[in-house]
């Protein structure tokens, strides 16, 4: 007997057929239907890819290289439960995390010395990442607004050995008031309906989910990405990204930022070495959206990758 899963709610998948290619449909389904391999990212502040592997292998556990990035490896998702139970883990020698999540902070590429800012930065994925890629070099503040996240936060910064994060537990739409002008990149990987991770296998995931729920979280989208861009120096680079796929999440955040700041924000083009992307969109239903919206990416979703939105912003320098 084959093995019935629930099926996502109506309303999501019509925006999903509105939204991705017709030929991307079914690689889809496939995404939200199986479990993914386990995708861990080496912790470069403490090991290098090699000695990780290394150590791995002694525990028995063969994890596969990403080829596209240097730092990435995977596991079959059966390997999940030993590889959390290694001492490497514990050590803080890597960090469990879609591929999907690893490249906004690729995207941002932040420089050792730099003034950093991840304004929604539980549970910290993204945060050590781009701490790593500073090499503990410069100021990197994170800003997490929900208590219990703000505490897990803290571990993970601590037991991956982020030495140069200044941590706040507050509303990330305060920042720019209190903040003008400082940051030299600032990540917002905005909190938002998660579509992205709806599984078949947890109906969990989606039960929270409506129409009106996206409408919400556009709210308080456009309210940080308000205060992210007052927080951004002159010259400086905004990475935006969700792991939604509705425009209202995504496109419509940044055209209402592009069309109100006009000139003073550039979109720049976003190249990524994978293949399973769409380019931003430019209309949404009855709406004709800012043209350099093309230069956004959608990753599409299929067995190894969740979905994912990323458009990087440039400040004007004056
Ligand atoms: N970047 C994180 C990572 O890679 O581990 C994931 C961030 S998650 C998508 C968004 C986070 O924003 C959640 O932890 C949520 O609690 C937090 N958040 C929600 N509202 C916020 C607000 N007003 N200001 C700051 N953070 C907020």
């Amino acid at each position: 007997m084959p093995i019935l899963f629930p099926e996502l709610p109506d309303e999501f998948l019509s925006l999903l057929n509105e939204v991705l290619p017709p030929a991307h449909k079914d690689a889809a389904l496939v995404s939200f239907t199986r479990e993914k391999p386990v995708f861990f990212r080496v912790n470069t502040l403490r090991i290098t890819a090699e000695q990780l592997q290394r150590q791995l292998e002694s525990d028995n556990l063969w994890p596969r290289p990403v080829p596209w990035l240097s730092v990435a490896f995977s596991l079959a998702v059966a390997d999940k439960r030993a590889l959390t139970k290694t001492e490497a883990c514990q050590k803080g020698f890597f960090y469990i995390q879609n591929l999907s999540s690893m490249l906004a902070p690729w995207v941002l590429d932040p420089q050792p010395g730099e003034t950093i800012l991840d304004l929604a930065a539980a549970p910290g994925g993204k945060s050590t990442q781009i701490a790593a890629l500073m090499k503990n070099e410069g100021r990197l503040s994170v800003v997490e607004a929900v208590k219990p996240r703000f505490f897990k936060l803290k571990a993970n910064l601590d037991q991956q050995g982020v030495e140069i994060a200044r941590m706040f537990l507050m509303d990330g739409r305060a920042v720019g008031r209190k903040c003008p002008q400082m940051f030299d990149r600032i990540l917002l990987d905005a909190p938002c309906s998660s579509e992205a991770r709806f599984s078949r296998l947890d109906p969990e995931s989606w039960a929270h989910w409506s129409p009106r729920k996206v409408k919400e979280m556009a709210r308080k989208q456009k309210g940080l990405i308000a205060s992210a861009w007052t927080s951004l120096k002159q010259g400086g680079m905004l990475l935006y990204c969700t792991c939604s796929f509705s425009p209202e999440e995504n496109e419509l955040i940044l055209d209402r930022l592009l069309r109100r700041v006009g000139d003073e924000a550039q979109l720049e083009e976003i190249t990524l070495p994978i293949e399973n992307t769409q380019p931003g969109l430019t209309r949404w239903r009855d709406k004709t959206l800012h043209p350099d919206l093309c230069k956004a990416v959608r990753i599409l979703p299929d067995e190894m990758m969740d979905g994912f939105f990323l458009a990087l912003i440039r400040k004007a320098a004056s």
